[in-house]
């Protein structure tokens, strides 16, 4: 036999079970189990406790770190739970940048920590690369990138920002948070990020029926602080929720590759009607280059602007198919406003100085019919009174009737 390729396109690895059963099990087995028993006093076997390690967690574990590209990876209990294990690696004192226009919950942590003392965090336009160069000193210890952001779509140089503060000081642990994108379409760690983590409550898992984490990193240093975070603190993923995660990835990559499908033509939809969209894979997005640089897909999660709240609110309100829900990645569309809701935890004030759009929607596309999808947007625009058909036929070619934009 031909010797065994050492890795393979992510697609067939994300579905290649490599779990080494003893019954040779086509699917990894669950070990619903807190506590192993030890062969001896003298001899002790590879796991004892489930909050320092479980069979189940640590095949998810060693799957994900190939489809991370990851010298290690660890799952834990949500996105949140990642970025709360990474920030314990700092002291008090330790001063970190991000972004300004970060997930909402992140913003939300960093501020508390900030509050507390236990980082000092500075936000900046993380899309202004030079402003970002010009801020990096001797006390910085973090930098927490996200790309493209949420739900304003705006693009990071990742891999000028990051060359940059490594040739500043190479002890400069940059952070990136992929959910937007999963490994799927972009793996950070080939672009010089140090910790690579994201929501796999998101397109990781891909059906909202778990919450969980994953966070990958560059070398061994870093994979040990985590570790001990993590044994320390409790919040590595059950092997439930490892189970059922292992069983949504065997479909990122079909599951993601329809979503950009359709998202791609819901956004090109309602461009064509008039609206303001917001999404890396329309061409007038003004950093598509930039985007297609770094990542072989675009997502799924567009936003638009409609000129008026209560216009937004209307639609939000009328559409069948997209369920009122925060979070995106599932294999269901969904519809939302953010200043309401994902990002009500940032004051209006700051959502303000950030040019927050507060009529903003955001569609976050699942792996439905298209045509459905664009006929539900359809159907809610014209009940907003947000657009007229002058043939009742063509729900495709819906105008725009104001306010103009
Ligand atoms: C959802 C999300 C998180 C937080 O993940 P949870 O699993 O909800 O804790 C972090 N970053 C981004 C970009 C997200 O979309």
């Amino acid at each position: 036999m031909a010797p065994k390729k050492k890795s393979y396109s992510l697609e067939t690895e994300l579905v290649l079970n490599n779990s080494n059963d003893q019954h040779n099990a086509s699917v990894a087995p669950l070990y619903q189990s807190a506590t192993f028993k030890q062969p001896s006093l003298s001899n002790m076997g590879e796991y004892d406790y489930t909050r320092s390690g479980n069979p189940t967690r640590t095949h998810l574990q060693n799957h994900m770190a190939k489809i991370m590209k990851a010298k290690q990876t660890f799952a834990v209990s949500s996105g949140m739970g990642c970025l709360d294990v990474i920030t314990r690696l700092l002291k008090p004192g330790d001063e970190v940048i991000a972004g300004d226009d970060l997930y909402g919950g992140t913003h939300r942590l960093l501020s508390y920590l900030n509050k507390k003392g236990d980082l000092i965090s500075h936000h900046y336009d993380t899309t202004n690369t030079e402003l970002i160069k010009s801020k990096i000193n001797n006390n910085t210890k973090m930098i927490f990138l996200e790309s493209p952001t949420n739900p304003l779509i705006k693009v990071v140089d990742v891999k000028t920002i990051t060359n940059y503060a490594h040739q500043f000081n190479p002890n400069i642990i940059i952070v990136f948070d992929n959910t937007m994108m999963s490994p799927i379409n972009m793996t950070p760690l080939d672009l010089g990020v140090d910790i690579h983590y994201e929501s796999a409550t998101k397109y990781l898992n891909g059906h909202h029926d778990i919450m969980a984490g994953i966070i990958a990193v560059r070398n061994d240093l870093l994979a040990e602080g985590i570790y001990n975070i993590i044994n320390s603190t409790g919040c590595g993923l059950s092997p439930f929720d490892s189970w059922l995660l292992m069983r949504g990835l065997k479909t990122l990559a079909v599951r993601v590759e329809r979503q950009q499908e359709n998202c791609l033509k819901v956004a090109k939809f309602l461009q064509n009607i008039g609206f303001k969209v917001r999404y890396p894979g329309l061409k007038s997005h003004p950093q598509y280059e930039l985007h297609q640089s770094m990542s072989k897909g675009f997502g799924a999660v567009l936003s638009f602007e409609t000129g008026s709240i209560p216009l937004s609110e209307k639609i939000v309100e009328n559409t069948d198919i997209f369920g009122i829900a925060v979070s995106f990645g599932c294999v269901n569309s969904l519809i939302s406003m953010p200043c309401k809701m994902s990002h009500a935890s940032i004051d209006s004030k700051t959502r303000e100085e950030r040019e927050f759009p507060e009529d903003l929607i955001r569609l976050c596309i699942g792996i439905e019919n298209s045509d459905d999808l664009i006929d539900d947007l359809t159907k809610a625009l014209l009940k907003s009174g947000a657009v007229k058909i002058n043939n009742k036929d063509e729900l495709f070619n819906a105008v725009l009737i104001q306010p103009k934009l």
